[in-house]
């Protein structure tokens, strides 16, 4: 660092000399000048720590060349050489912003000792401001960075206003910095996932928020950092490619479909020829003909429930996205299959998490997804047992639980495939239409299974999905 600049303004050549030598014991570089006009072009051009300034100029007061020389720089400091020690003299010089002031005749060591005194008062306030610069320039660029960045970046406060609001959001939405600070962003982020903009003049963007809370040393002053992408363009190609998918597995099951559907088709027709040869016979009585009509009858329920569940699978039906209460559709299905379960001896326990963040879904598609899971599971319990149903949060997911502690299924069984079924009167679509109302709200579905225990476990991502179907 520069050495610390003394300039020294007095016209008695003498003196300024003396003290100039004085000063000079110090780690300085001093400069001497006779009048107030001398002094202010001296400090206009040289940065200068410290004046030492004879109170009586030729040109003026030294009083009131303390404002000239704030004036150039206000961070300096003016020590006042006066003659007489009167108060009125000291008043004036402290009024006029002097650090202090000397009387002559002086003695070096006290003369030193303001001049120290003065010269760290000024390095304290060069630093301050060098502080100052610094901080404002590093909050310039981290507004800057902030603003530069193409991310959506927002930041809420500890009750949840908006603290930052980033040139991005400004652009995009077309609401102003001025018209978001202060209003609450819960609803806008709501602990991240995807979730609607709201665009201004109408529409909105889709965007996924990340959440990052940066804890300050204050707590009060802890902030929620929210950064998002626009992924609008990248959820309607998710859609457009879950309908690609969709409609090829459609072709793939219509021609399954076919071929399931002649085998009742064929034993309907056969039952049929063997009632007609009777009745050409004569010989068909109503307890001859009883089994065979009831055989055709079976035959041609498992088609019915063919062709429906094969429609349930196809139907291409919007998903009714709305914020649900997973629980409660968990509780309908149970309370409907009561009956069933009592009939077969099986135990209902549920395991409900008393806290899932908020999820968008069909209720009315889950109901199904549930009960088709629910159903299996007390088919696979002939001899009674026990249904649990559990819900609990995970990782930007809620997890669904459907566990049984019936007859479980080998490692490498297909049961998501479509018609697979070891049932006799089975379609094997019931877990192909799970898989696919699951896979529409953007969720995994992932089984364990061994003898005495089989759970199925639903993942649908929290926040609001988007797949609209
Ligand atoms: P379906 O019930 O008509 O057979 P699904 O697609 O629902 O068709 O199931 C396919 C097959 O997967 C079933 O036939 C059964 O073999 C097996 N499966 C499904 N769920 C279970 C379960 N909880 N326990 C044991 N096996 C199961
Ligand atoms: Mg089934």
């Amino acid at each position: 660092m520069d050495k610390p600049r003394v300039l020294i303004v007095d016209d008695d050549a003498a003196l300024a000399e003396n003290l100039a030598e004085i000063v000079a014991m110090l780690d300085v570089s001093v400069d001497v000048v006779a009048t107030a006009a001398a002094a202010l072009d001296r400090a206009a051009s040289h940065l200068m720590d410290l004046a030492l300034v004879d109170i009586r100029l030729p040109d003026g007061s030294g009083i009131d060349l303390i404002s000239g020389l704030r004036a150039l720089d206000p961070m300096i400091e003016v020590v006042l050489i006066t003659g007489d020690a009167t108060v009125e003299s000291a008043i004036a010089a402290v009024r006029g912003g002097a650090f202090s002031y000397v009387v002559k005749p002086f003695l070096a060591p006290d003369l030193l000792d303001v001049v120290k005194r003065a010269l760290g008062q000024v390095a304290v306030l060069r630093e301050r401001e060098r502080l100052r610069v610094e901080l404002e320039r590093s909050e310039h660029r981290y507004r800057e960075l902030v603003d530069a960045v193409p991310t959506f970046v927002a930041a809420l406060d500890t009750t949840g206003r908006i603290s930052v609001w980033n040139e991005r959001l400004e652009k995009v939405t077309g609401y102003s910095r001025g018209e978001m600070i202060g209003c609450s962003g819960q609803d806008l982020v709501r602990g991240g996932g995807i979730h609607p903009l709201a665009i201004k003049g109408g529409g909105e963007r889709l965007v996924r928020w990340e959440m990052a809370t940066v804890r300050a040393r204050d707590a009060d002053e802890n902030a929620v950092y929210a950064v998002g992408i626009d992924v609008t363009e990248e959820q309607e190609l998710l859609r457009r490619m879950l309908r690609a998918e969709r409609l090829a597995a459609i072709g793939t099951m219509a021609a399954g479909l076919a071929h399931e559907i002649r085998n009742p088709l064929n034993s309907a027709m056969l039952q049929l020829q063997v009632l007609r040869r009777r009745i050409e016979r004569g010989d068909a009585s109503a307890d001859t003909a009883k089994p065979i009509v009831g055989i055709i009858e079976d035959e041609i329920q498992r088609l019915e429930r063919l062709v429906a569940e094969f429609l349930a699978f196809v139907r291409p039906r919007p998903l009714d996205l709305r914020p649900t209460d997973i629980a409660d559709v968990c509780k309908a299905v149970l309370e409907f299959v009561r009956p069933e379960a009592e009939a077969a001896g099986v135990g209902q326990c549920h395991e409900f998490a008393s806290e899932l963040p908020p999820l968008s879904a069909d209720p009315e598609r889950l109901r199904q997804v549930l009960l088709n899971l629910v159903r299996n599971s007390l088919e696979a319990m002939p001899g009674g047992g026990t249904l649990t149903v559990r819900t609990r949060a995970a990782p930007g997911h809620v997890e669904i639980d459907v566990e049984d502690t019936g007859v479980g299924f080998a490692d490498e069984t297909p049961v998501f495939d479509a018609f697979f079924t070891t049932k006799p009167t089975g379609t094997g679509l019931g877990l192909s239409i799970v898989h696919r109302i699951v896979a529409d709200h953007q969720g995994t579905i992932r089984v364990q299974s061994r003898t005495g225990r089989t759970c199925f476990t639903i993942a649908l991502p929290a926040g609001l999905a988007m797949t609209t179907w």
